[in-house]
């Protein structure tokens, strides 16, 4: 691991002003990923700003019927809150699907979004990557890419998204509320919050350096059942090779959003309003610009099959 300073930020505005100030510095809360890509030298920032401080970890209800969870809400907490569980179960389901006890103990929320890829290259130093090393290749394309993703992925990278929690927030509606380092803040949707790699795979949201996350806040609830499914290659502590989130309503009506197949949660909202016609009719809508290599497509039926079993279950 490479030297690097430490401080512990004393407000949220003098955090964003510290990481603002230095290209190489970062903001730690759990730790959970970023510690992880230090050891590797993967992350190698100069600087970091601990912000675990900040008393950003409260849930509170909204005027208009919702919750804002703060930035700082551990995973374990957010899964376990009785709003959260009678309200919006498919966000404590997601939660409880990824990592392990330990994990979701120490993780926050704003860290859980903003999680990097576990493309099993990017962690590898000796190979190109070009989110790692902008401009190196891309050693998954040609190389093994069953984990990979299927759709909104580029000739410059095919990595997925690997948040559960994401794919939970992306059904939800959920708006990622920010505060630059000049004090400006933004409400944004979770829909626009992720960019798709294009040239740039390095540059995986549309966050500035040093605008940091405060709070995720969620509209009031849909009502519904809320089913989250996790298809992975073994039973606990892995990362999906495809996931659904549904919520579906009692006459058929729904939506969903899918994890393991696109470098953000993938959500088409046109595939939902053929949901009432079956799975099948509603996946050849959401993958209809999907681009699988000859490992993954597997994956389409994958969804397909997962997305028709999340239906029959919540209606029961
Ligand atoms: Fe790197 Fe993306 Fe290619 Fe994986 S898929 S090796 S993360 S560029």
């Amino acid at each position: 691991m490479r030297a690097f300073s430490y401080e512990r930020a004393s407000s949220v505005e003098a955090a964003a002003k510290a990481v603002a100030s230095n290209p190489d510095a970062k903001f730690i809360a759990g730790g959970t990923n970023l510690l992880d890509l230090m050891k590797l030298e993967i992350e190698t920032p100069t600087h970091l700003v601990d912000v675990n401080g900040l008393e950003l970890d409260q849930i509170q209800a909204t005027p208009d019927g919702g919750l804002r969870i703060g930035a700082l809400v551990r995973n374990t907490d957010l899964a376990a809150h009785a709003k959260v569980r009678s309200d919006y179960g498919l966000l404590s389901r997601a939660l409880l699907a990824g990592a392990s006890g330990q994990l979701r103990n120490k993780a926050t929320t704003a860290g859980n979004l903003l999680q990097r890829t576990r493309c099993p290259y990017f962690y590898d130093p000796n190979q190109p990557c070009n989110k790692r090393q902008p401009g190196s290749g891309c050693s998954a394309i040609g190389g093994f890419t069953r984990q990979h993703g299927i759709v909104g992925v580029s000739d410059a990278c095919i990595a997925t998204h690997p948040s559960d929690m994401a794919i939970a927030m992306r059904a939800l509606d959920a708006v990622v509320e920010t505060v630059k380092s000049d004090g400006g803040r933004r409400s944004i949707l979770i829909a626009d919050f992720y960019r798709r790699p294009g040239d740039t795979p390095h540059i995986e949201t549309i966050l500035e350096h040093g605008e940091f996350i405060t709070a995720v806040a969620l509209p009031s609830p849909l009502g519904g059942k809320h089913v989250y499914r996790k298809v992975r290659d073994r039973a606990s502590y892995a990362f999906a090779l495809i996931s659904v989130g549904a919520v579906i309503q009692p006459d058929g009506r729904g939506r969903f959003a899918v994890g393991g197949v696109a470098p953000k949660p993938w959500r088409i909202e046109a595939a939902e309003a053929e949901l009432p016609k079956g799975a099948r009719a509603a996946t050849e809508i959401l993958l209809a610009d999907a681009h699988p290599t000859e490992q993954n497509r597997f994956k389409i039926d994958l969804v397909k099959r997962t997305l028709g079993a999340v239906v029959e279950e919540a209606r029961g």
